[in-house]
């Protein structure tokens, strides 16, 4: 086995697999057993309101179904926690995050009152950036409120960025990237409800795992901004990145991600088998014409 080389593919089990999934579940197995190496799978499972323990099982069929195998034990994050606040902790110590305890509705409404205003709010890959509020705080406000309300931690973007200096990263279909986490403004890294976040859960157990190679959908290109500052913030190092295309209907419209008429277990109650499925999807450009029992 070349243990130089190691993918996995990472869900939420957060609802069953569709055929996006099993595209990138394929990819990176694919990539792993052409290069004699291992895959790994690793349950994304942090997000507490979120989480149904139902589909743990539900995706490991899924995955035996079309006919994937992974290495050793499945990881599970939700039991990972105390890594994660560990690692937040370093951060904290050299004052590169913050408390934050807006909700969702005032940032909102910050934004909103900005946007009129002669520079708007900047915005980044996944809309207006966090405005800033919370870091403008005292120390002491900072203590004071940290004691009676909740609050989730914010990458300071600015100092961050600027402390790691020009990095970039090995795609390997975008080529040589340039990182610009900037874009991103302070990403949270601490939920309220949870000592952690995609972000840096991401980062420490890529590392943690010996991930030579992440293999995952385009949608999630921007992200690898973030995730290659938080590797060097927290001397992790870079994995190789293939950003692979979306897999997209027979009419050219990407598979939206909550499309359960494409779910795999559709599929399969349709009576189509998962080679089937799996022959499909390593076509090149995918074919999934076949597997539209809902249309
Ligand atoms: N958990 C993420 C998702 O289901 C994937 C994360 C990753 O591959 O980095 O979209």
């Amino acid at each position: 086995m070349n243990e130089s080389v190691t993918t996995r593919f990472a869900p939420s089990p957060t609802g069953r697999l569709h055929l996006g999934h099993a595209y990138s579940a394929i990819r990176a197995h694919d990539f792993a057993r052409e290069n004699g190496g291992r895959f790994l799978l690793r349950f994304e499972d942090i997000d507490p309101g979120r989480v149904r323990p139902e589909y743990y099982d539900a995706i490991e069929e899924d995955l035996a179904w079309l006919g994937l195998e992974w290495d050793g034990e499945p990881v599970r994050q939700s039991r990972r926690l105390p890594l994660y606040e560990d690692t937040l902790e370093t951060l904290k110590m050299r004052g590169l995050v913050y408390p934050c305890f807006c909700t969702r509705k005032e940032i909102a409404a910050e934004i909103a009152a900005s946007a009129s205003a002669p520079h708007p709010p900047p915005s980044g890959p996944d809309g207006a950036l966090y405005p800033g509020t919370c870091r403008h705080l005292s120390e002491a406000e900072r203590q004071r409120r940290m004691a009676r309300e909740p609050h989730g931690w914010r990458l300071d973007m600015g100092e961050a960025a600027a402390l790691a200096g020009p990095l970039s990263w090995e795609d390997a279909e975008a080529g040589l990237v340039e990182a610009t986490p900037e874009i991103h403004g302070d990403v949270v890294l601490a939920r309220k409800d949870a000592p952690t976040s995609y972000h840096l859960a991401v980062t420490v157990d890529d590392a943690a795992q010996g991930i030579s190679d992440v293999v995952r959908g385009r949608d999630l290109f921007e992200a690898t901004h973030v995730h290659r500052l938080l590797q060097a913030l927290l001397g992790r190092p870079t994995p190789r990145y293939h950003h692979h295309a979306l897999i997209a209907d027979g009419e050219g419209k990407r598979l939206a991600k909550r499309d359960d008429a494409r779910s795999l277990l559709a599929l399969r109650e349709a009576g189509i088998e998962g080679g089937e499925v799996a022959a499909a999807l390593r076509a090149d450009p995918p074919d999934i014409s076949i597997l539209s029992p809902a249309d």
